[in-house]
């Protein structure tokens, strides 16, 4: 029982106008698809939300070549200070629209609201200015400034619209055009944008959407058309990908899954670090690629630490995702949530012991309660695969290098945290851990000047920055 009773706060979903249904975005317009028609629907209380097109090959062809004419006669030869205005354009409109484009995301992802508004959107505009910004500036960049051609992007449902400004922006300020395929289970803020695109005039066929499954992403991939294939999802369809590409001269990056070691040491500020415990692992609901799934914590304070952090997760208020009070939504999706309870009941199974917070979980939609395990060791399951969800696995050490030794334990390498307040045990650590972000005294802490990607089975190419740039220019290596 929290402490603190709350009165209701929800946002009105009356700014947003969904429609029944959606078409798919080609060449500027919407048009019906070739395919079938899926609906997507919200997580938190499993309404309709609207159905969307499912893009058939027919339908990939289509946008391909609708994206090639546009990089052949209007937005390659642009000059760069031309493209740069609209992209300036764009990222106007999201800050204007910012509050529907956050509704709509909270409904149809079940994230809490005020992280759509506060990080998602922000961040999202952050992207486009920051890569407008390169567009007529590319000589500097290092790589060149010759485009690619086209690219194929293929994103995930945990940040929707976030990933899609990863992808599109730089893309765009580099001179490609694009084909652009959300996940199914998120269509709609990339339907919303689609629109952003329409009203920032930007010209027809530079900015392609198809909507659908695994098999329109397959389509994209494998495209003839294609210069370029940008993919953010599981480590298993990267692998996939990898493959299908692989003897083409598509140049191609993958970010794709993880398992971060968050590592207490004895010497950290207690109550930043279970903050930065509880912000890295439920924040998102712990559907986040860097999320600090694994807590390594110094033997000498696990007690201490673990008392603090079940005294925190206990306040987390968990529910309607449109209120503003709440810290912990819905999960995505029916299948991950089967994939999140498959994998705690296998941390039981092989030994670990397992604490959720006390909180009431809503009758309809998917939920998961907050939740630790103990006495893990780095053989379970939960040690090893990525859970994707807001559940912690704790392990201790003694000494740095055997947090070090830990937290390379596993086949991902994308993110890390370190908390101490020594400076150059930052240095030492941080130096020895293979990821490719590491956050001290700190964690989750996104900005579009700072590049973004994993080594080992986390992927490879860089996103954001000047290094995500190399993705899209053929000075790039990516
Ligand atoms: P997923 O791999 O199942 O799906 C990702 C996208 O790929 C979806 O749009 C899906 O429709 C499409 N897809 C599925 N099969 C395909 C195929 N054969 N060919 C082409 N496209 C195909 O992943 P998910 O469940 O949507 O997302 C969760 C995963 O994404 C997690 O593993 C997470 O770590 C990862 N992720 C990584 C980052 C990063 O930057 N490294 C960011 C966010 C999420």
């Amino acid at each position: 029982m929290s402490i603190f009773e709350y009165a209701p706060a929800p946002e009105s979903r009356a700014v947003v106008d969904i429609k029944e249904s959606y078409g798919l975005f080609v060449n500027g317009e919407f048009t019906s698809g070739a395919g079938t028609a899926f609906k997507t629907v919200n997580p938190a209380t499993e309404e309709v939300l609207a159905e969307v097109a499912e893009a058939d090959a027919s339908d990939v062809d289509r946008a391909v070549k609708a994206a090639r004419k546009a990089y052949d006669k209007v937005w390659g030869p642009m000059p760069g200070r031309e493209r740069a205005k609209y992209l300036y354009r764009i990222a106007r409109i999201i800050q204007e629209r910012s509050r529907e484009l956050a509704v709509l995301e909270t409904l149809d992802n079940g994230k809490p609201i005020k992280e759509a508004r506060d990080v998602d959107v922000p961040t999202v505009a952050a992207h486009f200015f920051y890569y407008a910004g390169w567009a007529d500036k590319l000589e500097h960049s290092g790589y060149g400034t010759t485009p690619l051609g086209v690219a194929g992007q293929v994103i995930p449902w945990n940040f929707p619209l976030l990933m899609l400004a990863w992808k599109v922006a730089p893309a765009l300020a580099c001179g490609n055009t694009v084909v652009l395929k959300p996940a199914e289970t998120t269509p709609l803020t990339a339907l919303l944008f689609a629109e952003i695109c329409q009203q920032a005039d930007l010209p027809p066929g530079v900015v392609n959407i198809l909507t659908g499954a695994g098999e329109t992403g397959r389509a994209i991939v494998e495209h003839p058309g294609v210069d370029k294939v940008a993919f953010t999802g599981s480590t298993d369809v990267g692998k996939a990908i990898a493959r299908a590409v692989a003897g083409t001269d598509k140049k191609v990056t993958l970010e794709l899954g993880g398992k971060a070691a968050n590592i207490v040491f004895d010497d950290a500020p207690m109550d930043q670090a279970v903050e930065g415990i509880v912000n890295g692992i439920f924040f998102n609901q712990g559907h986040v690629c860097c999320a600090g799934s694994r807590l390594l914590v110094q033997e000498s304070v696990a007690d201490e630490v673990l008392e603090r952090l079940k005294r925190r997760m206990a306040t987390l208020r968990l529910g309607d995702p449109l209120d503003k009070n709440t810290d912990v939504g819905a999960i995505n999706s029916a299948a991950q949530l089967a994939r999140i309870r498959e994998l705690s009941v296998a941390g039981e199974a092989e030994g670990a012991e397992r604490w959720s917070a006390p909180c009431e979980l809503p009758t309809s939609g998917y939920w998961f309660a907050p939740t630790l395990f103990t006495g893990v060791s780095q053989a379970h399951r939960i040690a090893r695969e990525e859970i994707f969800g807001p559940v912690l696995s704790v392990l201790t050490f003694r000494t740095p290098s055997e947090a070090v030794e830990k937290a390379n334990n596993t086949p991902y390498g994308l993110s890390a945290g370190i908390w101490t307040e020594k400076g150059s045990r930052i240095l030492d650590v941080a130096g020895k851990l293979r990821a490719g972000v590491v956050w001290a005294n700190t964690f989750n802490k996104f900005d579009p000047t700072s590049p973004f990607g994993g080594y080992k089975e986390s992927g490879y190419g860089r996103e954001g920055g000047r290094h995500g740039l190399a993705a899209y220019l053929k000075g790039g290596q990516a």
